[in-house]
């Protein structure tokens, strides 16, 4: 097995955007496109487990949520949808909604869809570039205009529409009720510095979310235990064989890559499916030091690299 340069694939959407630098060339597009969806090349490859995305917001997203592993076996499906969101860039004042304001009861989540309201008893809050947000399963969210986020999620398409804004997409009304969580979103849980290099963002069941930081002209190898996937956020570097630039993404499992790190350093974001990060991922190839003494603790800011530039506000628990 290689690293494989991930395919890309477009998504038009009516809340998309026709500007996708420098995220992708594909920005000059007759129509607006709201997701780019990286895939393997090799089509006859077995579908990965997660899905990531880029997503690109010029109109709000409708309301939604998405189904627990559970309910999406009771209608037939292999799981459910549990997801993260990275943010790559936002404009002033731009927003995303997670979880209610307050609890509600099933009959009164009804009635604020039935007149609108619900627009504003969900929870908005304004966002900046390098946020993170959980959003397990079950939990009722929106994605403003003015955003470029990566995602990463289960491999799911299921989502449940609450509303719309008047727009005639269709709306799953009774099964939204039956999976959403009634009330405010959990409470944050920190990023995480694991080395000097890596900031765990998330870690759920389903996968790990990191940011991985490697400082200019350094020589690194990258070992993928589990289906991983890489995008490249600033800087550049050859891995393996593929050069490597902001924009884009690749994928690997079971497979090992040294990295050679450019003059202006590389940022990646790094999604895997795991539940735990995984100790060994990167060794430094200049001291020859594995990172297996990983340090997972809460104290953001040991780090070198800038990590009061992450904040990490998400909705922990109930998978
Ligand atoms: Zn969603």
């Amino acid at each position: 097995m290689t690293f494989e340069h991930a395919d890309v694939r477009t998504s038009s959407k009516p809340w998309g955007s026709h500007d996708l630098r420098p995220w992708s060339r594909y920005g000059n597009s007759e129509t607006a496109i709201g997701e780019l969806r990286f895939d393997r090349p090799e089509t006859h490859a077995p579908d990965p487990a997660l899905l990531f995305k880029l997503l690109f917001t010029k109109q709000r997203l409708s309301i939604q949520v998405h189904p627990d592993d559970a309910f999406a076996h009771s209608m037939g499906m292999a799981n459910g949808k549990t997801e993260a969101w990275y943010v790559l860039s936002a404009e002033d004042s731009a927003q995303v909604a997670i979880g209610l304001k307050r609890m509600l009861t099933q009959p009164q989540l009804r009635a604020a869809i039935a007149d609108g309201s619900i627009a504003d008893l969900v929870k908005w809050q304004t966002v900046a570039a390098g946020d993170v947000f959980f959003i397990p399963a079950g939990t009722i969210h929106a994605i403003g205009p003015g955003l470029v986020m990566a995602e990463i999620q289960q491999r799911s398409d299921t989502t449940f529409r609450l509303f719309d804004y008047g727009r005639s997409r269709e709306l799953h009304i009774d099964q939204a009720v039956a999976v959403v969580d009634l009330g405010p979103a959990k409470p944050d849980k920190a990023a995480t510095c694991l080395t000097a290099e890596r900031m765990k963002l998330v870690s759920c069941d389903f996968f790990v979310l990191e940011r991985i930081d490697l400082p200019p002209d350094a020589n690194w190898e990258l070992q993928a235990q589990r289906e991983t996937w890489a995008l490249v956020t600033a800087g550049d570097a050859t891995i393996g064989s593929l050069r490597a630039g902001v924009g884009d993404a690749f994928f690997a499992e079971a497979d090992r890559a040294v990295i050679n790190v450019g003059p202006s350093g590389l940022t990646v974001l790094l999604a895997y499916a795991d539940s735990a990060p995984q100790p060994g991922l990167l060794r430094d190839l200049d001291d020859g030091k594995p990172d297996f003494a990983i340090r997972e603790s809460p104290q953001v800011g040991i780090a070198s690299k800038k990590p009061d530039s992450v904040s990490l506000r998400s909705a922990e628990g109930h998978l």
